[in-house]
């Protein structure tokens, strides 16, 4: 018998971020960045495991008013300009290190949000009107630990928390190419697909040990960073409810993958 899906639950998304620059642009990713919003609607928080936020031990944004963090070197001004001034959430902060016991989670005072998480809600929530928190990745863990802290948090879907997963598919930055703006080299095209076809099958944890997966794997993933908030959406995942997905799924500037995932519950909130 089908469980019953309460009527607030919301989705998980994981979204191939880009170039800090989508800030600014309109494009097909930003595009269906406002749609995702739009369709979504407000959630209570937002929570996001950005690609951008590595930390020794888990740590959680629990300030009231997290600053924009311009975390990259040569942009344009226009870019250090953005603000995203979105308050935090220091209750939903404690109840998420709760939920990750028995895991240290450290409250955290310092951080804010970065570029992997404002370049996208100034397209997604551009009032800025809704809680967000960051949720910082501990690399020293193993991949199966970030899939499980998604399994753990999974809960908070059923309580308008809308969990953000915010990195790339395939991000391999020493092996961009200019001459190759609007497609990927055949090896990360031929990732992304088998990426998307594991996530189709529903066999997600496959993509636990996407250090085994051979060469394409490892030319797509060169360092986890961009990968491991994925795991944290698909953790979150209900097999058995959520649809799934996949938008603009596409490489860019040959090694760089903007594919992001959607998983969607039947009962919308
Ligand atoms: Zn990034």
């Amino acid at each position: 018998m089908k469980t019953t899906v309460p009527s607030t639950r919301m989705p998980a998304l994981f979204i191939g971020h880009g170039t800090p620059m989508n800030a600014l642009e309109s494009n097909e990713f930003t595009q269906s960045w406002a749609r995702l919003g739009e369709c979504i609607g407000k959630p209570k928080a937002i929570l996001v495991v950005s690609a951008h936020w590595q930390t020794r031990g888990v740590a959680v944004t629990a300030m009231p008013r997290p600053r924009t963090i311009h975390d990259f070197g040569a942009f344009p001004q226009a870019l250090f300009d953005v603000r995203y001034p979105a308050p935090g959430d220091p209750v939903l902060a404690a109840r998420i290190a709760r939920l990750l016991e028995p895991l240290s989670t450290q409250l955290d005072q310092q951080w804010g949000l970065d570029h992997g998480t404002w370049s996208i809600l100034v397209h997604m929530y551009p009032r800025a009107d809704v809680p967000v928190l960051q949720l910082s990745m501990d690399l020293t863990q193993p991949p199966s630990l970030h899939y499980e802290m998604g399994e753990r948090l999974r809960q908070l879907r059923d309580e308008g928390v809308l969990i953000v997963g915010t990195g790339n598919i395939v991000h391999n930055l020493g092996m961009l190419s200019f001459a190759h703006p609007d497609s990927g080299f055949e090896w990360a095209e031929r990732f992304q697909q088998r990426c998307l076809d594991i996530v189709a099958n529903g066999d997600d944890r496959d993509l636990v040990k996407f250090q085994t997966l051979g060469a394409d794997a490892n030319r797509a993933i060169p360092g986890p960073d961009h990968f491991l908030p994925l795991l944290y959406v698909l953790g979150a995942r209900d097999h058995k409810d959520d649809a799934v997905e996949f938008i603009t799924p596409k490489c860019v500037l040959g090694s760089l993958s903007m594919m992001s995932i959607a998983l969607w519950p039947s009962a919308l909130p």
